[in-house]
């Protein structure tokens, strides 16, 4: 098994934080025993992600308000107790799961729209706010946000915000990155810090990119400043369906070239689509090859040209049919089909690992080639669903983890994969973050001296080490902790 590490997780319960440290009393002071939680089955669900990896946690708080957040930070902090964000737990990387015994914050109380700025088009917003939700909020300003996982009816803001999340309208629009503007953080020390802030070229360093994609290291973000974006006045989505998945890789590469950038460019590969189509029935076209999933917005004039330009290109590089959505409803089963793949996909199996792997564009094919090739070698089932506009790949094992040593073959087999990426010159993920998952593959794409150079920023907002130990960098990463050579 390459270098997983699956961290040694202490089956310790609560009460042994309680009895040693009296911090589950002072929790219980600080929020009330309703919002404290240490029952056994508490500690197992909310100590897992939608990962693989397993954890628990020995106790659970629910808080409210940013001063809630800070005063359980220094009751943790005072015991040296680690403290864990947690939004949704739809994180797939591990990264809101426990690698010892702590403190789990779990922010989905935390859901309040406190302003909306229609003119300014911006909004202030509680971390625990599911990303959907705030959509919805704002549809009636002809606004949305526009950072679309496909988890966006369940993951929080807080979440996007620790993952730097993306989705498939984040190829025009940008990762969550592009869309904080400012942020309410906890630190370690259970101090509050403001990051960033509404004004266009914030003062000073601009701390919003150490903090986003973060993974809870840095600090607990409570309340978050967002863009918003217009709702495309049109938009067209068309499902175009290939013979050969690298010829519906060379029209993504083309379009691209051409300069036109689509709000979506969403590849399936066979697999998928059968595992779609036996879900959602939204008529896509079963057996070998590709489809395509493209859609592109904004002024009629546009998006017509656009389009145009889109299907000529499709054609060229040999695709069979093209499908436009007829009206809202149409394309909103297109969507659906998407959307639902990795419901699809646990019909099949009642296990998946989906991985998140970034390769060059102009790499596109060769490295599927590969991923395949590897699948085959451990004889995996692998389905591949592509955020082809970015080179994102996700390639998807469904699997029965039940079957002895499956899990560990998984993940070698990923891992492969990610390093056939690594190695076309692509990176170790695309949006689902670092994690416990890849944290041992990130001296594949960082020096000793990048990595020393990211814990010495750690340090500076987490001296102590309390805040998610145990993720995104490697034990040993600290040029201190190195070997004298
Ligand atoms: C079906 C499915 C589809 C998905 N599709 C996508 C996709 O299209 N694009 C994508 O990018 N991801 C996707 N994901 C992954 C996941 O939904 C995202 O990473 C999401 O941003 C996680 O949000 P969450 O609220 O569930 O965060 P969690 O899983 O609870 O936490 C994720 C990380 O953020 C940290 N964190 C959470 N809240 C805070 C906070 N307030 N302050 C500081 N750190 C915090 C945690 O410590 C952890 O490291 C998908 C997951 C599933 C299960």
């Amino acid at each position: 098994m390459i270098g997983y590490g699956l961290p040694h997780f202490p089956m310790t319960r609560a009460s042994s934080v309680d009895d040693s440290s009296g911090v589950v009393a002072r929790l219980i002071g600080v929020l009330g025993s309703e919002r404290v939680h240490t029952h056994p089955l508490d500690l197992l669900v909310f100590g897992k992600d939608a990962g693989v990896t397993p954890g628990e946690a020995a106790v659970v708080v629910l808080p409210e308000s940013t001063d809630e957040v800070a005063a359980v930070v220094r009751v943790a902090t005072a015991a040296g107790v680690p403290v864990v964000a947690r939004g949704a737990g739809t994180g797939l990387a591990g990264g809101a799961v426990p690698t010892s015994a702590c403190v789990l914050v779990v922010l989905t109380r935390m859901n309040e729209i406190f302003e909306v700025d229609e003119v300014g088009r911006t909004a202030w917003v509680g971390a625990g706010l599911v990303n959907e939700a705030l959509s919805n909020a704002v549809a009636d300003h002809g606004l949305l946000f526009a950072p679309d996982p496909a988890s966006q009816q369940t993951a929080t803001i807080g979440g996007n915000v620790g993952t730097n999340a993306g989705g498939p309208h984040c190829l025009a629009e940008g990762s969550t990155i592009a869309h904080v503007l400012g942020m309410e953080v906890v630190t370690g020390d259970g101090e509050v810090m403001m990051v960033g802030g509404a004004a266009p070229d914030p003062l000073g360093y601009d701390l919003r990119g150490l903090f986003v994609g973060s993974e809870g290291t840095l600090g607990i973000v409570t309340r978050v400043l967002v863009r918003l974006v217009e709702v495309p006045p049109q938009l067209e989505t068309m499902l175009i369906s290939f013979v050969d998945v690298s010829d519906a890789a060379r029209a993504v590469s083309e379009v691209i070239a051409e300069g036109v950038v689509p709000a979506a460019l969403e590849l399936m590969d066979g697999p998928m689509i059968e595992a779609v189509e036996n879900f959602v029935h939204a008529g896509l076209p079963v057996g070998p090859g590709a489809v395509l999933l493209a859609e592109v917005s904004g002024h009629s004039v546009g998006v017509a040209a656009d389009a145009a330009l889109v299907r000529e290109i499709a054609v060229l590089n040999g695709a069979t049919e093209i499908r436009v959505a007829r009206d809202e409803d149409d394309r909103a089963l297109l969507w659906k089909g998407r959307k639902a793949a990795f419901g699809a996909i646990a019909q099949s199996a009642p296990d998946y690992y989906l991985n998140d792997t970034v390769v060059p564009r102009t790499r596109f094919v060769d490295v599927l080639d590969e991923i395949y090739a590897i699948a085959e070698r451990y004889e995996l089932r692998l389905l591949n669903l592509i955020h082809a506009g970015d080179g994102n790949f996700h390639p998807i094992v469904s699997y029965d983890a039940a079957e002895a040593g499956m899990t560990e073959k998984v993940i070698d087999a990923t891992h492969e994969m990610v390093r056939a990426a690594v190695a076309a010159g692509g990176t170790l993920s695309g949006e689902h973050g670092i994690g416990i998952e890849k944290r041992d593959l990130m001296p594949e794409v960082f020096s000793a001296d990048d990595l020393d150079a990211q814990e010495r920023i750690r340090d500076a907002f987490d001296p102590l080490r309390l805040l998610n130990p145990g993720k995104v960098l490697p034990e040993g990463s600290r040029c201190l902790d190195r070997p004298p050579t």
